[in-house]
């Protein structure tokens, strides 16, 4: 099984070296048989070769059997370098990885703004308000004139097919509650589509309730009442804004861990940005990362019923959680004094490879 690895932007190096480690230490320990192929991505190779995704990486990319990458800060790129490919746009793009799994919880030890939560945003990644993603050609974002600006928002059947199936099933093997965020009041034809879809699709799992938000009032559901929360499905905008709301809510985002799932590649990313504001310091969380990396494998496995993948998983979330409950181990988004890389040793000595 061959993984690519991008380190891409920011803090995306630091996350990473304090990743991998634990992935080799399961690979290595547990036979997964697992290779990895480390690839040129973002300012980096735009850098060294003048593209942000060179096709070097696109072609291993292709051949990889998962995929593991770090943050992308275009925001921040020099003005050339941001007229090029984002890398993530590519991914996403590219390897129609419509759904993005970013699940948010509370942790013993790990002080939360909320006292419990356990949910997963299942967020629709292709379409939305995503301007360099969301159309075949061109972009969704463009200007009449120099003094109005417009942005296309995307919605279709189809997708909102797709996202609300991978939806329920996530809730099926959960706690059986969906609950489907949008702005139909307003935005009644797209959001309308996305509505009706998301409750005809909702039919063909009678097991699992179903309720509905208006985004405004979710966000004040989740802040209110987030131990009812199980399962929320929702559009790329809405669902990119939500899950870093619920992050921070259950402790910091440095503990957000997701998935970009596609019918075949997934991608572990962390939910957060590349953290200029922090980067090159040893003071960045891996954690979003490690459990990216967790929840890679557990996906993994479940596609190719490998037990193993899904006993790494476990063995390698238990060790997060393990590391996470003592405070004397947290980074500074925890309020602690511990550097990404001691957390990452951390995690690595609290493996249970007996
Ligand atoms: P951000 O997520 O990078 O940072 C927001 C805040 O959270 C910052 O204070 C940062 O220090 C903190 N933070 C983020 N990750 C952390 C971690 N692991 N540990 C501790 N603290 C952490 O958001 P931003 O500042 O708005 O964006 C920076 C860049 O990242 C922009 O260029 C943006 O476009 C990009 N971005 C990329 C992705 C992605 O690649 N998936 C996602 C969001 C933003």
């Amino acid at each position: 099984m061959k993984f690519v690895v991008m380190e891409n932007d920011g803090i995306g190096p630091e996350i990473m070296a304090a990743t991998l480690p634990v992935l080799r230490r399961l690979n290595d320990a547990l036979g997964l048989g697992i290779e990895l192929q480390h690839c040129l991505g973002g300012l980096k190779a735009w850098e060294q070769i003048g593209e942000t995704v060179p096709q070097a990486t696109r072609d291993a990319c292709d051949a990889a059997d998962g995929v593991i990458v770090g943050p992308v800060g275009t925001y921040e790129y020099p003005d050339e370098a941001r007229q090029a490919t984002n890398p993530n746009r590519f991914m996403r793009t590219h390897f129609d990885l419509f759904a993005n799994v970013r699940p948010a919880k509370t942790r013993p030890g790990v002080p939360a703004r909320v006292d419990h939560m356990d949910l997963v945003i299942v967020r629709e990644n292709t379409e939305g308000f995503y301007a360099d993603r969301n159309m075949f050609q061109g972009s969704g974002e463009f200007m009449p004139t120099e003094d109005v600006a417009l942005s296309v928002r995307k919605i279709t059947r189809q997708g909102s097919e797709r996202i609300a199936r991978h939806a329920f099933q996530t809730a099926q093997e959960r706690r059986k509650k969906v609950c489907m965020v949008h702005k139909a009041n307003v935005l009644k034809m797209t959001d309308g589509l996305f509505r009706d879809t998301v409750a005809v699709v909702g039919r063909e799992f009678p097991g699992v309730e179903l309720e509905e938000l208006i985004v405004d009032a979710a966000t004040a559901h989740l802040v209110r009442r987030p131990e009812d929360f199980d399962v929320i499905v929702t559009t790329n905008a809405f669902g990119d804004i939500l899950s870093d709301l619920c992050s921070e809510l259950s402790g910091s985002l440095g503990l957000a861990g997701s998935i970009n799932a596609g019918a075949g590649q997934v991608m572990a990313q962390a939910q957060h940005g590349s953290a200029p504001d922090i980067a090159g310091q040893g003071k960045s969380n891996p954690t979003a990362l490690l459990l990216s990396t967790g929840m890679l494998l557990e996906e993994l496995g479940r596609r190719t019923s490998r037990n193993d993948l899904a006993q790494a998983a476990g063995k390698l979330y238990a060790a997060v959680d393990g590391v996470l409950a003592d405070p004397v181990n947290h980074t500074p988004d925890l309020g602690g004094g511990n550097t990404t890389d001691g957390f990452g040793r951390a995690v690595l000595g609290a493996l249970d490879l007996d």
